[in-house]
């Protein structure tokens, strides 16, 4: 127990120094992540460039984008295509949260913004000479296993509904082990 609560410390850290999301790097093409193995539970945070996703990153404009924002949160909410774990461990999708800064919660499937909280930051005018602004989208997919002695590892096709992806990079917190690997569409598994 305790060595798992060190190897959570540890793999909390690089998040907490990198925690403001502008300073931290965003790269077209290149997503983060986050794999917890903790017993039956597999837990599976993503963070992308929206443009990855949609090819835009900011509130969409007119009902074709608003489609693509739609279809996006379609193709997440069935993350049992995207990620595959080991079959053996008869893990099954049980919690999806997706979460944008620019994107209206309800278009992604979640429930509405309560009057209280703050609603999403609108598309902000372009500064003239500014850069543009980037935008990501946060998602978190949990699976309970069956047989959680059988999961050894998760197959990772985002590549293949996503062709925007060139590159993952993706880390994997188990009670015994914490590791790094970076994925690409030739290497799309991860094994622990
Ligand atoms: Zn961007």
């Amino acid at each position: 127990m305790l060595s798992r609560t060190l190897l959570a410390f540890a793999a909390a850290l690089p998040i907490v120094s990198a925690v403001a999301h502008a300073e931290k790097a965003h790269v077209h093409g290149v997503a983060e992540l986050n794999v917890d193995v903790d017993k039956d539970t597999l837990r599976i945070a993503l963070e992308s460039p929206l443009d990855s996703l949609l090819g835009f990153e900011r509130a969409p404009k007119g009902d074709k984008e608003l489609d693509k924002v739609r279809r996006l949160a379609s193709q997440l909410r069935q993350a049992d295509k995207l990620f595959v774990p080991t079959p053996g461990a008869g893990c099954k999708l049980e919690k999806i949260k997706l979460e944008s800064a620019v994107l209206d919660p309800v278009l992604l499937g979640e429930a509405p913004v309560a009057a209280a909280s703050p609603a999403p930051a609108p598309a902000r005018a372009p500064q003239p000479g500014a850069k543009p602004a980037h935008a990501e989208l946060d998602a978190e997919f949990v699976f309970r296993c069956a047989q959680p002695a059988a999961l050894q590892g998760l197959e990772v096709k985002l590549f293949d509904a996503f062709p925007g992806y060139r590159q993952i990079r993706a880390q994997v917190l188990t009670v015994k082990r914490q590791s790094a690997a970076t994925l690409s569409p030739k290497a799309k598994a991860l094994h622990w």
